[in-house]
């Protein structure tokens, strides 16, 4: 039986084809810099995202982590989205392990940050403050793209104030998809940028830190201390290969999956869902029901989602146009 798991795109699991292209990967000890695959990934990343050098993780949050931590000196304080993962999500590592204050601003409703917020938030230098040293967005923010002209004005801000600039880019190739426009649009603006490849690209691990040679040697210093240096490592390595080859354009799918779904869904009395927001394959519903019971009727549609009035629903690699059919039927028959 085949489950549709609608919690987030992180459920994919490798296809046949990437577990071929794993199990013939070339591999050797990449701590002494020797896994060819690793690599060409660390290369072929860099390339696509007009960086220098690129640094393969275990994980998003230690790629954001590495980065901030790259950045910002032990005091220095970096400003962040309130609800940004980088802030929220990952376990307030980089105040933990980087001795790095977050200074964390609201989202406006379009997933930036206000730049005039920004700018009062930066502390004058006066030895009272922490020293403002990084700026860090999100793209895509709650699957919402951030606007190109505004990612722009961001990069003329952040030189004009001294900082780098940080992007969060688990789902940056979900923005570069629906605005049709090559990677390097969006990540020229940016110093660093750190892309997932276990979201909707459909690997099983990894994410890939880019940005200038210099803080990427820092990077890779510090992936080692927290553990991170792996030896095979091109064994996962081609997983990522193989999604950057065959699952970039495919995510179009899944913005299709996830209009369809979510109109049909708003059609639906006690199911709120603002169109406007669900620009990629991510969707919000404002569900007014008894979630427990939902969420058994679903479970019984061989249906995944979370118990959250507030929920978050996400389209992927292994959901397909007839389980969104499917699904929509489900909620229908229990609204009904
Ligand atoms: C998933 C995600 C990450 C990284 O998460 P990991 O589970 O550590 O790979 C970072 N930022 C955002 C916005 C994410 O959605």
């Amino acid at each position: 039986m085949k489950w549709i798991d609608l919690r987030s795109d992180t459920v994919t699991k490798p296809t046949k084809a990437m577990r071929r292209a794993m199990g013939e990967a070339a591999v050797g000890d990449d701590v002494y810099g020797e896994d060819p695959t690793v690599n060409l990934l660390e290369k072929t990343m860099a390339q696509m995202t007009g960086m220098e050098a690129g640094l393969f993780c275990a994980s998003g949050t230690q790629s954001n982590l590495l980065a901030l931590i790259a950045h910002c000196n032990r005091g220095d304080e970096y400003i962040v989205g309130q609800m940004a993962h980088t802030y929220r999500y990952e376990g307030g590592g980089a105040a933990v392990l980087g001795s790095i204050q977050p200074q964390p601003l609201d989202f406006e409703p379009d997933g930036t940050l206000d730049l005039d917020r920004v700018g009062q938030s930066i502390k004058p230098d006066d030895f009272h403050f922490a020293r403002t040293t990084l700026l860090c967005l999100e793209n895509t923010q709650g699957g919402k793209v951030l606007p190109m002209d505004y990612l722009a004005r961001t990069r003329a801000f952040v030189d004009a104030h001294d900082l780098a600039l940080h992007l969060d880019g688990a789902r940056v190739f979900n923005a570069a998809v629906k605005l049709n426009v090559d990677l390097q649009q969006i990540t020229r603006h940016f110093d660093t940028v750190s892309c997932c490849l276990s979201k909707g690209l459909g690997a099983p691990v990894g994410s890939v830190l880019c940005g200038p040679t210099k803080i990427i040697k820092k990077a890779r210093r510090w992936r080692k201390m927290l553990g991170g240096g792996m030896r095979q490592a091109g064994i996962l390595a081609a997983a990522g290969l193989h999604a950057l080859k065959n699952h970039i354009t495919r995510l179009e799918d899944d913005h299709k999956n996830a209009q369809k779904l979510a109109l049909n869904l708003s059609d639906i009395k006690g199911i709120n869902i603002d169109p406007q927001g669900v620009q990629t394959n991510i969707i919000f519903a404002d569900i007014k029901a008894d979630m427990v019971k939902l969420q058994g009727h679903l479970k019984k549609n061989s249906i995944i989602i979370d118990s959250s009035n507030d929920l978050r629903l996400v389209t992927h690699l292994d959901i397909k146009a007839q389980d969104i059919e499917h699904t929509i039927g489900a909620f229908n028959s229990f609204f009904s």
